[in-house]
């Protein structure tokens, strides 16, 4: 959202606009989202006008399946290096869907964090845009999948990557964020359970295009999830994992509440929590707190464990109010990770720019005119990604 937005903003202001994106389509995790804030509607609301802004722009080059391999040279005169990855197309395949809607071979989908499988051969998904058919590298890695592969027609594997070189004043990074690995707390058995998931796989399993079809239900045996039970702050605030708070956990989390409350009327949710950090949503969290379904336990989940008779999952915390163990019985647990930047594993490639102790890309256009946007500077909402992306803009034309 934030390298969409500052595209659009930057390409409005008459600047020509290269917007290189990793994987096939744009949209970044905001695409798999069921709902955002503010209100609460589907991520397409918005991404369709700006994908609508993108077509209609002839300043905006959009690069997909590409990456920035290099980048030299100062303020107002970059020279970058893009490696544009094949989609192993033909160029002459004009219908995206129809030449491999047979194809039998699946792999693990990534846009449903692995909860499904998908073709290997096709369009992301379906609100993808654009809107053009992939051989995914999953497939290309497995012998047995690429065979199949790559006789079908329309396809053709021996499609290279193509280096680009563009030449611009100004870079603004936008790689934004990786879930903290929930297997790492090892406490809350994630690994172990299938029915303990995170907060991003939360928003596909709610999702109508998502692996169930949008319907709550355990990974492990397909019954309604109706007792739900959220952890918050698994891996944040805790010197062992991510020290900071990641800001949208505690929103999501109500948020999400509301989609388990909504899918049965005779559902309940529990919340254990160190603080809720609800900042400009406190009359939705005031919302959520007159539910007499949804349970606040102010303390932190200490075990999460499986009870053999029923198939449930116990999740045992402390309830700091009444200086109790609150224990409960749930039939999906879902953790409130936190967000890690991209930067701290995958740097931008440039020498001299500063990241944080935490791997936050730090502004310093003394140093160099390549600004960070939304969640790759600090963990931040999408409205505040798009005002950052907007503003970030108007730094960055100036060069
Ligand atoms: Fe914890 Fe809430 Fe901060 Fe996330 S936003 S780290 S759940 S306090």
């Amino acid at each position: 959202m934030a390298g969409i937005t500052a595209a659009v903003e930057s390409a409005e202001l008459g600047r020509e606009v290269y917007l290189v994106e990793k994987t096939p389509s744009l949209g970044g995790r905001v695409a798999g989202m069921k709902h955002y804030f503010p209100k609460l509607c589907p991520p397409y609301c918005g991404l369709e006008i700006n994908y609508r802004r993108i077509k209609e722009n002839p300043k905006i080059t959009v690069l997909t399946s590409s990456e920035v391999e290099k980048i030299e040279g100062n303020s107002g005169d970059y020279n970058v290096t893009v490696k544009v990855g094949p989609r192993f197309i033909k160029e002459d395949v004009l219908d995206p869907v129809t030449p491999f809607a047979n194809l039998e071979a699946t792999i693990p989908n990534s846009f449903n964090y692995n909860l499904d499988k998908k073709r290997a051969v096709g369009v992301p998904h379906e609100q993808a845009f654009p809107y053009s058919p992939v051989v995914d590298q999953a497939a290309l890695d497995d012998p047995e999948i690429r065979s199949q592969v790559e006789n079908l027609p329309g396809v053709d594997l021996s499609q290279e990557p193509k280096e680009m070189n563009l030449k611009v004043g100004s870079i603004i990074w936008t790689t934004g964020w990786v879930p903290y690995d929930a297997s790492k707390i090892e406490y809350l058995n994630y690994d172990k359970y299938p029915d303990v998931i995170t907060n991003v796989e939360m928003e596909r399993l709610a999702a109508v295009n998502g692996p169930t079809a949008g319907k709550l239900v355990r990974l492990s045996d397909g019954r309604e999830a109706k007792r739900v039970a959220f952890i918050q702050c698994a891996g944040s605030r805790d010197d062992n994992h991510l020290p900071y708070c990641s800001a949208v956990c505690c929103m999501a989390s109500l948020k999400q509440s509301t989609y388990v409350r909504e899918a049965f009327e005779d559902s309940e949710v529990w919340i254990f929590y160190i603080d809720i950090r609800a900042n400009k949503y406190e009359s939705f969290y005031r919302k959520i707190q007159d539910d007499e379904k949804v349970h606040f336990i102010k303390g932190k989940a200490g075990s999460v464990e499986l009870d053999q008779a029923s198939g449930d999952l116990v999740v045992t915390g402390e309830d700091v109010d009444t200086d109790s163990i609150a224990k409960v019985q749930v039939d999906l647990v879902v953790l409130a990770t936190g967000m890690v930047p991209e930067t701290r594993d995958h740097k931008v490639p440039y020498d001299g720019l500063t990241y944080d102790e935490f791997g936050f890309l730090v502004a310093d256009p003394e140093k160099a005119a390549i600004y960070p946007a939304g969640c790759v500077k600090r963990p931040v909402d999408v409205a505040t990604t798009v005002q950052d992306a907007t503003g970030t803009s108007c730094k960055a034309i100036r060069n």
